[in-house]
């Protein structure tokens, strides 16, 4: 369920289990916009604008107005002082005239940064707060010296009481020091710095408050708490609701008013229902149309045109109650799309002719055809870190009784790719010109098609003997199903159907995708691996299992090899088509395995090939990486839309533009979408 995120977008990983597809992409498109701190700022693109009608597009334009209007509510969610600080650094960002070249300003400026891309001041990902690289003079001597009007001191607060209020905020360490706190031996309601709950609320009283609300047969149950702050009044719990007239309210309202524009270019009456019952969320607070809003939501399939927007994911409460507000227009990916189709509606010809065992293989396979979706803005918890992935809702009985959306946004994903690309990485790792060749032909195309085959295929294949538990695999079942997913696509992308079906149009193009593999597999995920430690994650152990046995079972053959160049380790493979052989017979066994519930097979397997890291090899590559300075986290910026009209005023087009800086994005976004008052307690 929930968010998928690419933490370290490494180059040359391949992001298994979601699908993703190319469109046409503009090849001097300048994916890389700057980099500051551990953070990388991209830019995406909004492939296959122009296949939309004029309506979608002003239906779209209203949902990213929508979705950047409910930006300064994550702000406040994230923390009671995010709005006061932010307004304070982007006035003195606006209105700075001393020494930019002095170190106290240069850090001022990547501190700013980075609470923009944080929606706050805690790291978006660690939770912790981030240590200002300025002094506390340089900031309160720059107060100082801004116009009284443009520091967002409360109601009749001196400067000096506003410093001393806030000072402590930004600089002392220990003061709001995580913004969620998950260590269970503390109360992770007052130890985590997030506006979710009022002043002194502890961790007991909003479970008491919330278990109490829950009914004991209810099997419909509404996701209680989810949006509102819990506070406490004249010794009483009350729920202060995100709703027009309540809680958030100036946002809020232009939401409803964007969402209200929108809802005129519905594709549909199926797409205006879900629009208009967001909207009565949204003006009652009610939970109840909350719930109504997402099954319809759920409903529609048939829409070109769709959209998150509301209080959603809850990672931001260490209660998992509240949710904090995201949005995110989207418009389906046609050609990816039918791409997925036309895998899936071919699936019983790859079943049957795997080299799979007869016993393990489905009488009657059906393909999983996935959604794939281009982004058109990025709003609240999506931006400027975003997702390359969503399945929602979150409500286990909707999921249960309605079913889920589960959809892979493809130009976020192509972005992180390309921008990748120009980063040095396959400099680095890929061993010759002709490695190099082969992936900057096929890489892109390759990556992708790898992936619809594991997602479409892999996953749907084979079946269980009569009797075996599903679980019997134990701790080693995700990596083994993983092998399994992946290892189908490896053998089918090297099979003669795939330019059959055109889906790839040279029949060395998989050579890229074997290359890339082994490269990953054995050396450069290890990258994301602290030194000394073992491989954990299930995908990642999968990738080293495979490459690892590839290389010891094609030793004496030569099919693949670790050599070195200038000191430095390098995959090679010498034999394609013998590599396409073992991969074959791993994917039999790997089935078999699971097939049976082989236990002790399959953790022989993992132990052996997909656990263990060579100290040397790993120490080399963290050396080598940490050379390219990548960024290890990453954010976007939104394209901006242009509105077109003709002399009457007749909006004729709307265009996505792509030239605006990430600090210039940020301070229009403050300057043109931001209602809620500094302070909302
Ligand atoms: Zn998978």
């Amino acid at each position: 369920m929930k968010k998928i995120f690419i933490i370290m977008a490494v180059a040359l990983l391949s992001f298994s289990c979601k699908n993703q597809r190319q469109g046409i992409v503009q090849d001097n498109f300048d994916y890389n916009v700057e980099q500051f701190a551990d953070l990388g700022i991209l830019r995406y693109q909004v492939t296959d604008w122009d296949s939309l009608s004029l309506n979608q597009k002003k239906l779209i334009y209203y949902l990213n107005e929508a979705a950047m209007e409910g930006r300064d509510i994550l702000f406040d969610q994230n923390n009671r002082y995010n709005l006061a600080i932010r307004r304070t650094l982007e006035a003195i960002y606006t209105n700075y005239t001393g020494d930019k070249t002095v170190k106290d300003y240069e850090e001022f400026v990547v501190y700013l940064k980075r609470v923009w891309f944080s929606n706050g001041i805690h790291h978006h990902y660690g939770e912790d707060k981030f240590v200002p690289g300025f002094s506390q003079d340089f900031f309160t001597q720059t107060v100082r010296s801004l116009p009284t009007p443009l520091i967002p001191v409360r109601e009749g607060q001196s400067v000096d009481a506003f410093l001393d209020e806030i000072v402590p905020v930004l600089f002392d360490p220990k003061l709001y020091a995580k913004k969620v706190n998950q260590d269970s031996s503390m109360d992770v309601i007052i130890y985590s710095a997030n506006n979710y709950y009022g002043e002194g609320i502890t961790q007991q009283e909003v479970e008491k408050f919330y278990g109490a609300m829950k009914e004991p047969n209810d099997s419909t149950p509404v996701p209680y708490g989810l949006n509102s702050r819990l506070v406490k009044k004249e010794g009483k719990l009350v729920e202060e609701v995100y709703k027009i007239g309540g809680l958030y309210s100036p946002a809020i309202e232009r939401i409803v008013y964007n969402l209200e524009q929108a809802a005129q270019y519905a594709e549909n009456d199926q797409q205006k229902l879900v629009i208009d019952l967001l909207i009565d969320f949204y003006k009652t607070g009610s939970l109840k149309k909350y719930d109504e809003y997402s099954i319809e939501w759920v409903k529609d399939t048939q829409s070109v045109v769709d959209f998150v927007n509301g209080f959603t994911e809850s990672y931001g409460d260490a209660l998992g109650i509240k949710a904090s507000w995201e949005a995110l227009v989207n418009f389906k990916d046609l050609k990816a799309t039918a791409l997925t189709k036309l895998i899936s509606e071919n699936a019983q010809w790859f079943e049957d002719n795997s080299p799979v065992d007869p016993l393990f293989k489905k009488k009657e396979v059906k393909g999983i055809s996935a959604k794939v979706i281009t982004a058109t803005i990025l709003g609240g918890d999506c931006y400027p870190a975003t997702p390359i992935g969503i399945n929602l809702p979150n409500s286990n009985w909707i999921r249960k009784d309605f079913g889920s959306k589960s959809v892979t946004i493809t130009n976020i994903t192509q972005a992180y790719e390309k921008a990748a690309a120009g980063s040095g990485f396959n400099d680095e790792f890929v061993y010759a010109a002709y490695e190099k060749d082969l992936m900057n032909r096929y890489s892109t195309q390759t990556n992708d098609l790898h992936t619809s085959l594991h997602e479409c295929l892999g996953h749907a294949s084979g079946q269980l003997l009569p009797g075996v538990d599903p679980d019997a695999l134990k701790v080693y079942g995700s990596t083994i199903e993983e092998a399994r997913a992946d290892l189908f696509g490896l053998y089918y992308i090297a099979d003669q159907k795939m330019l059959e079906l055109g889906l790839l149009d040279n029949p060395d193009a998989y050579k890229s995708e074997y290359y890339k593999y082994m490269m990953n597999g054995i050396l450069t995920q290890l990258a994301r691996i602290d030194l000394g430690k073992d491989i954990e994650e299930a995908h990642m152990r999968n990738r080293a299992l495979i490459a690892h046995w590839v290389l010891k079972h094609g030793q004496k053959d030569k099919v693949a090899e670790l050599v070195k160049k200038n000191g430095k380790t390098y995959v090679i493979i010498n034999d394609y088509t013998k590599m396409h052989i073992l991969i074959g017979e791993l994917l039999a066994e790997i089935q078999r395995i699971k097939s049976e519930g082989d236990f002790e097979a399959a953790k022989q397997l993992v132990e052996n090939y997909g656990v263990k890291v060579d100290p040397d090899i790993h120490k080399e590559i963290l050396d080598r990486y940490a050379t390219l300075n990548i960024a290890p986290y990453k954010g976007f910026v939104n394209p901006y839309y242009e509105m077109i009209k003709d002399v009457t005023g007749n909006i004729t087009d709307i265009i996505p533009t792509y030239n605006e800086g990430y600090a210039e994005q940020m301070l229009r976004y403050s300057k043109e979408h931001s209602h809620l008052p500094t302070y909302n307690d």
